[in-house]
């Protein structure tokens, strides 16, 4: 093996991420890797029967279009992203639906009185999705590039973040909806994290929209693969690293491991030590995957083109079902997150068959399995789901963390989202991404910008080891080269 620059352990996107970054610099590059597949939580397999491609991670990638990382790697033009017209559908009792089209105008019309309100509060971040995702996507402790967006981005969060929730709509519908998003960052509700999640989400169901890779997640993580290979790198599977001691000499090691497992592979000074001691990890997530004999019969038509669903019923519900998972209960009337991949990618199933992606927020280390109470959920908005159910597969909060030990407890953040821990991750620096150990970075979604696909931490820890170890500050193109003519 030729002299090593830098090496990443670790080959979840944010590893592969910074990978490709620190080749592209042109240094020598090594990842290691714990499994005996590369991706971390962007992988797809036959999870359940033969020719049914699941995602066991990720399935949607709203910030596969918006992130800076993934647009400056032209990762559009490397794969292919299906973008369905429906983000999200959000089904209510009786038939009745929120649907978010890509088209906010359309969205609108369909929330009766309350369509001129939808407008107001996301056509102005629709508009200036790019700048949203810059803000979102970046190191918060910064001076915004563009502060009206960020002003007008702050004022829908404080509005949507407060107790005072309730007062922009008079149906029940759009509240749904904004709270299904919200959901996502498994949190209390409402809080200034759950709302920035919803309108930095919601905007981009309204602008790029939310994409689904065709093959899957797993098609991410190739194009990463294959870049990463094209200019020299190297990558080594079934290789759990537990100290540095196991590592060949690099000027830099990256690691793409949650922040509990930096201090167990790092000497790190006691002070340093002390304060990522406080960095939490939150709740987590049950997940199910099904093989379905047809589409999931959904009662409301609309739903049967949506690429991702917010199951659990009206804001009030879900909020409950959040606040007995906070309370460390499981949900009685759990929020399910599903997605629909082979609507958009009919290569993940025989003809005319289906996979199904669903999960659910359980207390964090929970062992229970959530088939019934997903199934139960979902039955609910789409009477004869269970007739349709060829078979499925389930990974409970602990299997979660003994499948990727990323995932603390099964939070799937690596790391709880609140506005504290989306500012201090894993601690307040200017440079998180940097630790005190000479030469060593942390580049996981338990730095930032934190949890999602997005390559961003990767991306960030690798120009920080780029400036600080090899003097290079200039950023690496990581655009497909052109053919030479
Ligand atoms: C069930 C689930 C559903 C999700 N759904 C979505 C979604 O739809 N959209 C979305 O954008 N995001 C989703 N996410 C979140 C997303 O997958 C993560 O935020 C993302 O994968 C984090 O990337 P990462 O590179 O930081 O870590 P990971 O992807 O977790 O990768 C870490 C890698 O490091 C390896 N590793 C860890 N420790 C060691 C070690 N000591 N030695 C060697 N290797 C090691 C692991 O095996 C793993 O391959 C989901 C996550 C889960 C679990």
């Amino acid at each position: 093996m030729a002299e090593i620059d830098a090496i990443v352990v670790g080959s979840g996107p944010n590893g592969l991420a910074a990978a490709v970054t620190l080749a592209r610099a042109g240094l020598k590059v090594v990842v290691y890797e714990r499994n005996s597949t590369i991706g971390g939580g962007s992988r797809t397999a036959e999870l359940t029967l033969p020719g049914f491609l699941h995602d066991i991670c990720s399935a949607v990638h709203p910030m596969a279009l918006a992130s800076g990382f993934f647009r400056r790697f032209q990762l559009d033009k490397r794969i292919t992203l299906s973008v369905p017209e429906i983000s999200y559908g959000h089904p209510l009792d009786g038939g009745r639906a929120g649907i978010a089209w890509r088209d906010i105008e359309r969205t609108a019309d369909g929330l009766g009185v309350d369509g001129a309100a939808w407008k107001q509060l996301m056509g102005p971040l629709a508009a200036k999705a790019d700048r949203v995702a810059q803000f979102t996507g970046s190191q918060l402790l910064q001076v915004p590039r563009h502060p009206l967006t960020v002003a007008a981005f702050g004022l829908r969060v404080l509005e949507q973040g407060l107790p005072t929730w309730n007062l922009r709509f008079r149906d029940d519908v759009a509240p749904a909806m904004l709270t299904g998003v919200a959901a996502h960052s498994i949190r209390p509700m409402p809080s200034l994290s759950t709302a920035a999640a919803a309108l930095s989400l919601g905007t981009y169901a309204h602008a790029r929209g939310w994409p689904i890779p065709i093959g899957g997640s797993q098609s991410i993580i190739d194009a990463l693969a294959d870049d990463l290979r094209a200019h020299g790198g190297e990558i080594i599977t079934d290789t759990e690293i537990q100290s540095l001691d196991d590592l060949p000499d690099s000027t830099a090691v990256l690691l793409d491991v949650s922040a509990k497992a930096l201090l167990r592979i790092a000497t790190l000074p006691p002070s340093y030590v002390r304060r990522v001691e406080r960095f939490s990890f939150g709740n987590a997530v049950a997940k199910v995957d099904f093989a379905l004999s047809g589409p999931v019969p959904w009662a409301n038509d609309d739903l049967r083109r949506a690429g991702t669903l917010h199951v659990g019923g009206t804001r009030a519900e879900i909020a409950g079902s959040e606040a007995d998972v906070a309370a460390g209960r499981h949900s009685d009337n759990p929020y399910v997150l599903v997605a629909q991949p082979s609507l958009a990618d009919p290569s993940r199933a025989p003809a005319g068959a289906h996979v199904l992606w669903a999960y659910t927020h359980v207390p964090r280390n929970s062992h229970l399995d959530q088939t019934e109470a997903i199934t139960r959920q979902i039955e609910r908005f789409a009477p004869g789901f269970r007739d349709v159910i060829l078979a499925s597969s389930s990974l409970s909060a602990q299997d979660m963390e003994n499948h990727n030990p990323n995932y603390v407890g099964g939070d799937i953040a690596s790391g709880t989202a609140s506005v504290r821990q989306l500012l201090a991750r894993p601690v307040l620096s200017p440079e998180p991404w940097r630790t005190p150990a000479p030469g060593v970075y942390l580049c996981s979604s338990s730095t930032p910008p934190g949890p999602g696909v997005t390559g961003l931490p990767g991306y960030y820890a690798a120009r920080s080891a780029l400036a600080n170890e090899f003097g290079i500050t200039a950023a690496p193109s990581l655009a497909i080269h052109q053919p030479a003519l």
